[in-house]
Parts: C-alpha cells; structure tokens; sequence
C-alpha cells in the first residue's frame, strides 16, 4: 500500500502521508469551532490518524464538521454527557458510570451512585462542568485490548462497563481519555473540553440498567448543550414557552377536557372542547362536499374474525381491546393466535369495517373512485405509561377516509389530497407543511418492480403539485408506500400530522373486485387518508401552536359581555342574547366582581371579543370593545360590533 494517501476537500485535492492527522488534511480550513470531520462519510475526531478512518482507499473525500451543525452538535452533546459523567465522578466518589447517549434535543447519563441523585444536586454538577471545560482539557483516545479494558474498568470498581465491554464483539475497544478521568466510548469527540460552552443540566429520573425492570434502578440525568450560549438560550426560552402552552394546561385553563382514571387515556370533551372538536369535523366535511366524499359510520365491535382476515389479529391485537361474544358467554377471551375464532374486538381503525361499505354493492368502474369518510370513536389499548394528555390517547376520532379506486386513478387521488391538506393547514395557521416519501421497507409484500411504480405514482402527484419532499428509505406499511405530512410548530417542534397511503393487500385480503370497462374482474387499490389525523391529537398540536389563541371560527366562546355593575345586567344580557343571534358563540358575565377580574378570567379562557357595559353604554344602547390581542375601542353601536364580527375570517 502506498504511504500516501489522496484527500479530496471541498473539491481541492491533496496528497498528504497516511499517518497524517485528520486535521492535517484539513490543514487552512477555517479552525473556529471546528470539532470534528467527516472522512469518507463517517464523523470521527480530528486526533484520528487517516489510516485508521481510510481504510485500503486511496482516495477519501474529508469535509469540516463545525459545531452548529447537526453532525457538529452531536459532537458536543456526546462530549458534553461524558463531561457530565466526569463532574458527577469527582463530586460523587463511588458513583458508576454507564451509558450517556445523544437524544433528540440533548443527551442523558445513566448512573449507579450511591445514592440516587435529586434536582438539587444538578447547580453543583453544572458548576463544576463549567469548571472542567474552562481548564482545557485535552480529549485524548487510546485503543487497547478489551482484556486490558476489562482489567482497567474492572479495577475501578466500574462494574457495568465491564459488562458493556463483555459485549463487545472487537478485540480491541476505544477508551477516551479527560486529563485523569476516563471512559469507554466509540466516539467522536470534540478535541478538548474548551469547545463546551453552553449547557444546561435539565432533570434527573429513574431509569433501569438496560431498561429492563429486573434489573437496578439507577439515576439518569438529562441536559442539554448547543454550539453557543445565543443557541442554547433560544433553546430554553422555547421550552419555557412549551411548558406555558401545554394543552393539558391550557385544556384545564380554558374548560375543554379533562381526564379521569375512570378511563384512563380517554377524553372527555367538555361543551367548548367539543366546540373545536366539532368546527374541525364540520370544517373537512364540508371540504369533503367539495371533493367528493361520502361519509358513512360503521360499527363500532367487529367479530374478531375481520380483524383476522384485515391482518390486525396477528399484527395489532395487542393494541385493541377485546370483549367477550354475548351469546357465548362460556368462551374466554383469548388473546392467543387462534383466539380470533370467537368473541369480539373494538375497532382500532376504520379500513377493515370500509371494505364492508365497498362489497356492500356490485362495484364497477363507474363507481370509482369511491371515497368513503368517517369520524367515528377508535379505541387502541396504548399501555398506560404511554398516555400523555391529547397527543397519546385510548380513545380517539380521526378525519379518515379510504379510497377504492383503479391503478390509473391513483396520481389524481393523491394530487387532489395534496391540495386538500394545503388547504387546510394554511387555513389552520401552519406556515410550513413538510413532505416525505416512505418507501419500500423490509419485508413486504409485491415485488420491487411493482414498489417503484407505485412509489413513482406518490412522487410524481407530489412533482406535479410542485412539492420538494425527501425520500424515508424504507419506511412505507409492509403493503405499500406513503406520503408522510408533517408540519413544524409556532414551538419549532415537528408534528407528523396527514398521511396518504396506497395499499394494495386490504383489496386482496377481502377480495375486492370492480369490473372493467372490457367486463373483466379487476382489484382495486385503496387509499388510507387523514388530513388532521387524530383529532385528539390534532387539537393538541393546535393548542399548543397557537398558544390557546386559535382561529375566531373555533374559539369556543368568541365573545363574553362583561358587565360593569348590577344596574346594568339586563343590558349584558340584551347584548349577549344579540350577538348570540347573530350566529356567534357568546356569554355574558354578569358576577358582582371588578372589571379587572373579570377581563383576565376571560383572558385566561381565551376569548376573543370581550364586551364591556357600563351605565353610559346601556344608556347610549353602545358597547366598549376589548380585544385579547389587545386593541381598545370606545363606544361602538351593537350593530357596528356585530359588523367587526363578521368580518373575521372563515375557513374557505
Ligand atoms: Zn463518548
Ligand atoms: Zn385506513
């Protein structure tokens, strides 16, 4: 092998020793926060000789990695954890280390200390975080033999990294080194601890060694670290302002649901949360009208048979809850394999129940594209350490529909579906709606050619809706590709909301037929559809988007009279009772309390329009106005106020 080795950088080349340094071979690249590089397409520290990293290439393409780049911040995070680890080794003698992984947004550390660690304990550990990473320490790696890894781990009373190690395929492990302190780890890492400058220790839990809960308990601390502190502020204040906008905060604070261990995971609507749950419904049928859907309600308890023939029994029925056959009150449930020859099941989705509506009728290809919508209530048993307020429910209703339709009619369905779900959420405030193209996963069914087809069906309705999407390699249903939908938040968190799935086994499952124009008995292929999807869920992003603040059209109260004294109480009541004729949703306040009171109980509810009557105003047969977003106006006539209402904006 040559002793030589070509680098390509920024599309320059040079020839340089391959016992160079990676940070050789970006010798005159900008230097600042400059932590790591990736060589032939895998992040590895700038300390690392090129031979190592190059392999028997020749040639090895070496891009910067700097550390506000997603590659970048993965960097420091990982480092930051081991930082972490570091502190907690020296303020907490005794304490073992064991894994720290990068998470979404930061990272965690899982401890063995002798004592579990509490809030309390995470000022001090960040404090002597910053301590460390002020003295520079450099981060050095070292390989060696997992026997001598094992010895040095085993010495140091490290008994979980021992097992990690013993679990280690390689004869030889990596171990990186901080000044004295040291851990197993793969890496990278950043080249010394001065490239960590802003972090945030966030919260401690339990968590069980493997996550297994037969094995210890052991202290897990999360935080969280940026490639500067502008970023990591920035960070903070929006989890501050998540936390304020909580929907299940905001759903107790505006009287929409709540929740009961009655039936854990399942809402109830109280009136104004079934306001927004309902303008939404009435929102997309009336859309539905304009595109064509025909809404049906199916039933709600299937024979456990179909979900057998539709796949769920083997596939969900873990999910689903199951009750017992009432005329044969003898037979258990069975939640085995075979149990799906008797007894019932809750609907956990609406596409077996539709392929009844489809066979319900001799179809031909006169009759498609059929689109069959419901709302109705599906159940999925989540297990109950899942639930979290609306986003993870029992009990939910989605804006579904399923298409029947011919192979050639797929690109038109799922062009007018990609409007529809531009549409609305336009309408609903969201700025930004992000495509993605889940294809062909492992295992599956149909052959690859077929996969190609119909995932090119899926992205030339998204080209000819001029719609930049990226591709989830193997990520569409075991039966066919999708279209994943998601859309980023007021919060900058993205939702995967809308779905549009081909599906080509359900037909074939329940043996759907149409004929031919040339009489021929043909399959046709079905469409999974939601532009909201869950509305529990749908409503919770909402909420949270808009901080409570929504639309006009689906506030719950859009106006509250608010009265000034008892003298004036009739009049509220007038005006309330007018403003409710006109169509708007609208309460009077007529408590004996200050105005003050009154108008943050209200703020606090969200209403939009509040109405304040005094004596001059019942006098003069006028209102004063008061707008949540703030704006005052004096002394407006019942009429001009019902004119200002009306103009708000209705969805199209
Ligand atoms: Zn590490
Ligand atoms: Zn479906």
């Amino acid at each position: 092998m040559s002793s030589e080795l070509t680098v390509l950088v920024g599309g320059e080349r040079r020839v340089i020793a391959r016992t160079a340094r990676v940070r050789e071979a970006l010798a005159g690249v900008p230097s600042k926060d400059l932590v790591a590089a990736k060589v032939a397409g895998k992040v590895v520290d700038l300390s690392r000789p090129l031979d190592a990293v190059a392999g028997a290439d020749t040639t090895v393409e070496v891009e910067p990695v700097y550390a506000d780049s997603p590659a970048g911040l993965e960097v420091i995070r990982h480092s930051t954890a081991h930082l972490m680890a570091m502190a907690v080794q020296q303020l907490f003698p005794g304490t073992q280390v064991t894994i720290g992984p990068v998470i979404e947004d930061g990272f965690f550390y899982d401890f063995a200390p002798p004592t579990p660690f509490t809030v309390d304990d995470l000022p001090k550990i960040e404090a002597k975080m910053k301590e460390l990473a002020k003295a520079d320490l450099k981060v050095e790696r070292v390989e060696v033999s997992r026997a001598e890894a094992i010895k040095t781990f085993g010495d140091m009373g490290e008994k979980y990294k021992v097992e990690i190690i013993n679990g280690i395929a390689d004869p030889t492990v990596s171990i990186y080194k901080e000044g004295e302190w040291m851990d197993l780890c793969r890496g990278p890492h950043v080249p010394s601890t001065r490239y960590l400058r802003a972090f945030k220790l966030q919260s401690v839990a339990g968590a069980y060694w493997r996550g297994d809960e037969h094995n210890a308990m052991l202290s897990r601390i999360y935080g969280t670290a940026f490639a500067s502190k502008e970023a990591l502020e920035e960070h903070l204040a929006l989890l501050e302002l998540a936390r304020n906008r909580d929907h299940r905060k905001l759903g107790r604070e505006m009287g929409l649901f709540f929740f009961d261990p009655i039936s854990p995971g399942c809402p109830f609507y109280l009136p104004k949360g079934l306001v927004i749950f309902n303008e939404l419904i009435d929102y997309m049928r009336r859309l539905y009208r304009r595109y064509g859907y025909q809404e049906v309600v199916t039933p709600l308890v299937f024979k456990n048979e179909m979900f057998h023939t539709s796949g769920h029994w083997e596939n969900f029925r873990e999910n689903m809850f199951l009750t017992l056959d009432p005329e044969a009150p003898d037979m258990k449930i069975d939640t085995g394999p075979e149990g799906w020859h008797h007894g019932y099941g809750v609907k956990p989705m609406n596409c077996p129940g539709h392929t009844f509506i489809y066979r319900a009728e001799k179809r031909s290809y006169r009759d498609l594209p059929l689109r069959v919508a419901e709302f109705s209530r599906l159940h999925r048993a989540e297990r109950s350490g899942t639930l979290h307020g609306l986003t993870r429910v029992r009990a939910m209703s989605q804006d579904d529909a399923h298409i029947f339709c011919t192979e050639a009619q797929i690109e038109d369905e799922v062009t007018a579906n990609l409007k529809m779900v531009r549409d609305v959420y336009a309408t609903l405030g969201f700025e930004r709606v992000e495509f993605k193209l889940a294809t062909m996963p492992e295992p599956h069914m149909g052959t690859e050619e077929q996969w190609r087809m119909s995932e090119g069906k899926l992205a030339n309705a998204m080209e000819r809706n001029e719609i930049a999407f990226e591709i989830n390699p193997g990520e569409g249903a075991f039966y066919g590709p999708k279209i994943e939908i998601y859309v980023p938040d007021a919060l900058k968190r993205k939702w995967q909301v809308a779905t549009i799935q081909l599906d080509y086994n359900l037909p074939e499952r329940f043996d759907l037929t149409y004929t031919s124009s040339a009489g021929a008995e043909e399959r046709p292929v079905m469409i999974h559809r939601a532009i909201l999807g869950s509305l529990e869920r749908f409503i919770a992003v909402l909420i949270e988007h808009t901080g409570g603040v929504l639309p006009f059209w689906l506030a719950p109260e859009q106006a509250r009279v608010l009265s000034l004294s008892e003298k004036v109480e009739d009049y509220a009541r007038e005006v309330s009772d007018l403003v409710r004729r006109a169509s708007f949703r609208a309460e009077p306040d007529l408590r004996n309390e200050k105005l003050g009171f009154k108008v943050r109980e209200a703020e606090v509810a969200k209403v939009p329009y509040m109405i304040v009557v005094g004596e001059r105003e019942a006098a003069e047969r006028t209102v004063s106005l008061r707008l949540l977003r703030g704006a005052k106006s004096q002394a407006l006539s019942i009429e001009n106020l019902l004119d200002i209402m009306r103009k708000e904006p209705l969805p199209a």
